[in-house]
């Protein structure tokens, strides 16, 4: 089968040949439908050999942490799942048994790393091949009629926001303020999202008018071009206040101070991009009261959540399809920074 891997530290990934996996006891093999490009794939790509192995990333690795399938075939003892079902796989895989696993946050599972479990696409091969390996079925959540294409980035670009902004629900009700950085793949849907759920009035900020335009077509009230004069445009729109929840989709050196600036008093500042930046913060450098989170993907139960917002027609992913040929054609364009939403692989 075709696979798109990450071959040779620094190098774009290729399309190789290998062999089609077998399902071992407990384990699923899908025929892929769809994986989707994510900007953390080329930060893992952009790692220096001793931080990539140092991470514990194999080489060569079959990418994609987004994905999407028909099951194809059960390893022995499967019975939760059947032959023909659509499929999308909740990525953040970890032991199913510590406490964490337990309420369904496998993404924050504490045994995961010492068992050596790790993500597809990221330790794991991943989506982006005619056919991928999932562990375990409680690995899947029925996709039922939803196109894949357009809906398998809901499992990172749908899901990680979702988390993010579910525990900021709370603060933003009507007549709130809601700020979000990077109005790319995870911040055009977590857009959606804050429309869909809450009463807030969302700014949006990027660095293009081109992505800001897909910002106001998604839904964001006022738009913003993210420059050294966003923090004082935020405090005149929110009357001097500041915003009551900032999500932070870049986190770069730039962008997280801006985020913690903005933040009023008892806001939420969520920083989920891994761009590198970071704060100093301690009393009388932020608001009052003000919380700062590093939130990581999300829960499997969040994933069913954010696939019924889709089935309700409450998110609409932007996708620019590449054939797994192109693949490395559609990382180069996420670097260019010129996809209109999310870039999603179709085998
Ligand atoms: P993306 O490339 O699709 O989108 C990033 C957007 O940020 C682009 O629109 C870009 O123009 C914009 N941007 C860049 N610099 C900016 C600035 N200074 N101000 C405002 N906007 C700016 O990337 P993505 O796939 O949506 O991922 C976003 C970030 O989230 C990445 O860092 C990624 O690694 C990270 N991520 C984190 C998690 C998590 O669990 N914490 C999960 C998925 C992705
Ligand atoms: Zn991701
Ligand atoms: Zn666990």
């Amino acid at each position: 089968m075709k696979a798109l891997r990450y071959t040779a530290i620094g190098q774009a990934p290729e399309v190789v040949d290998i062999p089609v996996p077998t399902p071992g006891p407990g384990q699923i093999l899908l025929k892929v439908t769809a994986g989707g490009v994510c900007h953390s794939d080329d930060y893992v790509m952009g790692l220096s050999e001793e931080e990539y192995t140092g991470a514990g990333y194999p080489l060569p690795m079959t990418l994609g942490h987004e994905g999407a399938g028909i099951v194809h075939e059960l390893g022995e003892g499967v019975e939760t799942v059947k032959v023909g079902d659509a499929v999308a796989v909740y990525g953040p895989w970890g032991c199913g048994y510590c406490h964490n696993c337990s309420q369904g946050h496998e993404n924050y599972c504490t045994n995961a790393a010492a068992l050596g479990i790790t993500p597809p696409g990221l330790g794991t091969d991943g989506s982006m091949a005619e056919y991928m390996l999932v562990d375990d079925a409680r690995h899947l959540v029925p996709l039922g009629d939803l196109d894949p294409i357009k809906n398998v980035s809901l499992t990172d670009a749908g899901l990680t926001p979702y988390h993010a902004i579910k525990r900021s629900l709370p603060k933003l009700g009507a007549g709130t303020f809601a700020v979000v950085i990077g109005t790319g793949g995870l911040g055009h849907v977590g857009i959606q999202i804050l429309k869909a759920l809450s009463g807030a009035t969302v700014i949006a900020l990027d660095v293009s008018d081109e992505k800001l335009e897909l910002a106001k077509h998604v839904g964001a009230d006022v738009t913003l071009i993210s420059d050294a004069s966003a923090a004082e445009k935020i405090r005149e729109i929110t009357g001097g206040l500041g915003a009551n929840a900032v999500f932070d989709f870049v986190g770069a050196k730039p962008t997280i101070p801006l985020a913690v600036s903005v933040a009023g008093i008892d806001s939420d500042v969520t920083i989920v991009g891994i761009g590198g930046g970071d704060v100093n913060f301690g009393f009388g450098t932020i608001a009052y009261d003000a919380a700062v989170r590093v939130p990581y993907w999300g829960s499997r139960s969040e994933l069913i959540e954010v696939l019924d917002l889709a089935r309700a027609g409450k998110i609409d992913v932007e996708v620019q399809e590449y054939s797994l040929d192109d693949g490395a054609r559609a990382y180069a364009d996420l670097a260019a920074s010129t996809i209109r939403g999310r870039a999603v692989i179709v085998p």
